[in-house]
């Protein structure tokens, strides 16, 4: 067997990891990878061949947009052949939005894509970044006794901890685990060691090749559900020239008031062939809507079940979707399938 020494593509768009304090305005403002590089010589200890990507300019990932998840696609199908896996630094904000859009695009992905960052800048000398990125490099680059890659999935890798991308949500904006992934457990935990659960990791289908995709339809909006809702606002967000498809945001295991209007207002968008799909507020739990009556009625207006799809998730994938210029019926049923591991069916 030839071996030869493990390389990752550490791709940078940005976010916290790389910023300084401007000693003007004490504003963080991005700045450059080698600045970033230079606080951790640490890498030059591993035996790994590492290369990098810039976005130039690096971006806060608040300014994250469809246009650059392909661009991403784009990098990582281009330098497909050339390393064993990916690192891409990116900003805490989006980071769940970005997972979980790279990990439909990336279709049948045999490579591990990690996706990792910080709370505090890289130069900071109480920095997360380190941590993060010294353990993301080796995570990307893992590989089993029999050279079999660990984890072939896109992921976050954020405080100790490695998740699926397409089940994580920001849920902490100062402390340093920033990450959840609340219907599915961690696929490794880094302690002393990496302890990886390699039963909860997907793998590609190997008699299918790697396809990257390229399309995106954002036509896509988020609506939560909150008493006293007002039918105007309602109506008038569901007529908006343009939009495909509703990320309807419920009540516990998907209910909904039962209010008339409602019921009719998401009845008749349903029957103009808006894709509606119902997520619940909660943050653990499935969408059950036979459960309870109030969520009956909005089974009985065609809105479709997103399980215990996170928002970012379920967004994501009908822009990915959508992109694809499927039709109703195709749509609705992608939805209602696990398509990379997002939904537990
Ligand atoms: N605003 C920053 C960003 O998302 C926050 C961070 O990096 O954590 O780019």
């Amino acid at each position: 067997m030839i071996t030869h020494n493990p390389s990752v593509l550490l791709i940078y768009t940005g976010g916290t990891i790389g910023m300084i304090e401007n000693p003007e305005t004490g504003a963080l403002e991005n700045f450059n990878f080698d600045h970033l590089m230079s606080h951790v010589p640490e890498l030059k200890r591993f035996n790994y061949r590492i290369a990098s990507y810039q976005f130039d300019p690096p971006i806060d990932s608040s300014d994250m947009e469809p246009n650059l998840w392909i661009k991403l696609v784009k990098i990582i199908n281009y330098n497909y052949d050339y390393y064993d896996g990916f690192v891409i630094l990116h900003g805490t904000d989006t980071m769940s939005y970005t997972a979980s859009a790279l990990s439909f695009m990336l279709e049948n992905l045999s490579k591990p894509v990690i996706l990792t960052g910080s709370q505090l800048p890289i130069g900071v000398l109480r920095t997360d970044g380190k941590e993060n990125l010294i353990t993301s490099i080796e995570i990307a680059a893992a590989k089993d006794e029999e050279g079999n890659t660990m984890v072939p999935e896109v992921c976050i890798f954020f405080e100790n901890h490695l998740l699926r991308g397409n089940r994580t949500t920001k849920i902490n904006a100062e402390n340093f685990n920033a990450f959840q992934s609340f219907n599915y457990p961690p696929l490794a935990v880094a302690g002393i060691h990496i302890k990886y659960d390699t039963s909860l990791v997907r793998h590609p289908d190997n008699s299918k090749p790697f396809k990257p995709h390229y399309v995106l339809d954002p036509n896509v909006v988020v609506l939560t559900l909150f008493p006293g809702i007002q039918r105007e606002i309602v109506a008038s967000l569901l007529k908006v020239k343009g939009l495909k498809a509703v990320v309807l945001k419920t009540y516990g295991s998907g209910n909904a008031p039962q209010l008339k209007w409602l019921i009719g207002e998401l009845n008749e968008a349903h029957k103009r062939g808006i894709v509606i799909v119902n997520i619940t507020q909660c943050s653990l739990g499935s969408v059950e809507m036979s459960r309870y009556e109030t969520g009956m009625h909005l089974l009985q207006t065609g809105v479709i079940c997103g399980y215990d799809s996170t928002m970012e998730s379920a967004l994501t994938k009908l822009m990915f979707l959508l992109g694809h210029k499927l039709n109703y019926q195709e749509v609705r049923k992608a939805m209602l399938s696990d398509l990379a591991g997002e939904i537990t069916v």
